[in-house]
């Protein structure tokens, strides 16, 4: 196969000025200090050092020699630049800025010592890109999905690439000294650096949107003030839990939890501390559940958990447990500390093929208004339904 050099190049460029303009066109309306702005700054840059490499022969050698590297130290700057910004880290050390002086006063210093140029240059490159591996695998940083494995994989080849040339500079397999534009070494040259810009920004563009469909998911299914499922996320679960245990013939008990005169904290002490002590009781309750059970907001200061596997006896331990809890865990506001209690309800044991989700919240609800009636701060259980049951 003979890969034409102008083609190619031409490809690159071309291919690197479109990427670059499609990710200004998802950034626009963003904040210029999105992740997107500085990854298409990035593009940019790095299309400009393969157009001076391209335009060799047009170029003052003292321009050519310096600009092109100079050029694709910004671009890896900026590309990891955008990792971190894409993390939520604003600015990258100022010493991973350094190849922006570094590798022009190589260029420079080395302009006749085209090996050593040539083998420096590249090690400096890699270097930087072992730096966005390193960011893009920091397990400090929420970790998303695949676009990240396309960026590791991608920049990880690059970064093999860029060895390989300096292993071959400084072994002397490729001649540094007549290394052009023209040469035709160069062919795979661009059709790597083909390959590369568009898995890597395949790669970011994925990254960013896996994020955004994620938070979207969270902001459908939590509740953001407690950070426990919203309602919809636990009936949605409570109905597949009683499909299963429909199917396997297994317990599920429901607990339905609510704080006792709630009202009367947003009263004395305002609706600011009503939401830390929400916060607070959620957490209280999260923590004291076991690994396979799930609990989530199911109204204003109404809680619903879901206990999989669990006889009305177990449930009613567990209930007690959490409502102990709770009472032995005041609120800290300001200067005040308040206490709180809670009164649940329990729908627990076996359950037939007539229960559905909301036969056992209604249940739970109905426990948990003899609850309140019986003075708030306990309790009370509701018979689970039909044969076969294991009323306690
Ligand atoms: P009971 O013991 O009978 O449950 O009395 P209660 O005061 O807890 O119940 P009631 O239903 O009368 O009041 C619930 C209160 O919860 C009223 C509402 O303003 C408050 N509330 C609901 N959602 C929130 C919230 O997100 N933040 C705050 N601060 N208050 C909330
Ligand atoms: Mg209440
Ligand atoms: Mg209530």
């Amino acid at each position: 196969m003979n890969l034409d050099q102008a083609t190619l190049f031409l490809v690159v460029t071309v291919v690197g000025l479109l990427m670059a303009f499609w990710v200004c066109f998802m950034a626009w309306g963003q904040p210029l200090s999105h992740a997107l702005w500085a990854w298409a700054l990035a593009l940019l840059a790095y299309t400009a050092s393969h157009v001076n490499f391209g335009l060799q022969a047009l170029l003052p050698e003292a321009v050519f020699l310096v600009a092109g590297s100079s050029f694709y130290a910004v671009s890896l700057v900026l590309m990891l630049q955008a990792v971190r910004r894409f993390q939520g880290v604003v600015q990258i050390g100022r010493w991973h800025l350094a190849p922006l002086w570094l590798v022009p006063l190589l260029c420079t210093l080395l302009a006749h010592y085209s090996t050593l140029r040539v083998v420096s240059t590249a090690l400096i490159f890699a270097a930087q890109i072992g730096l966005i591996i390193a960011a893009l695998l920091d397990r400090s940083q929420p970790q998303h999905g695949r676009g990240r494995y396309i960026l590791v994989g991608a920049f990880g080849a690059m970064c093999l690439v860029l060895l390989a040339r300096a292993a071959a500079a400084a072994t002397g397999l490729i001649d540094t000294q007549t290394w052009s534009a023209s040469s035709p070494s160069l062919a795979p040259v661009f059709l790597i650096s083909l390959c590369a810009v568009l898995s890597i920004t395949l790669g970011f563009v994925y990254m960013t949107m896996e994020r955004a469909e994620q938070r979207n998911f969270e902001l459908a299914m939590k509740d953001m003030l407690t950070g426990l499922a919203n309602r919809r996320a636990i009936s949605d679960q409570l109905q597949s839990t009683v499909a299963r245990a429909q199917r396997q013939g297994q317990y599920l008990s429901v607990l339905m939890l609510d704080i006792d005169h709630f009202k009367r904290v947003n009263d004395n002490y305002g609706h600011q501390a009503g939401d830390v002590v929400l916060r607070a009781v959620a957490l209280a309750l999260q923590s004291r559940l076991r690994a396979q059970d799930q609990i989530g907001r199911f109204g204003g200061e109404e809680f619903l958990a879901i206990l999989p596997d669990t006889s009305l006896e177990g449930a009613l331990v567990l209930a007690e447990a959490l409502r102990a809890a709770v009472e032995a865990t005041p609120t800290q506001w300001g200067a005040h500390r308040i206490s709180t209690t809670i009164s649940i309800g329990v729908r627990g044991g076996a359950i037939t093929g007539a229960d559905t989700a909301d036969s056992l919240v209604a249940a739970a609800d109905a426990a948990l208004y003899r609850a309140k009636q019986g003075g708030r701060n306990r309790v009370e259980a509701s018979p689970p339904a039909g044969p076969g049951s294991n009323e306690a």
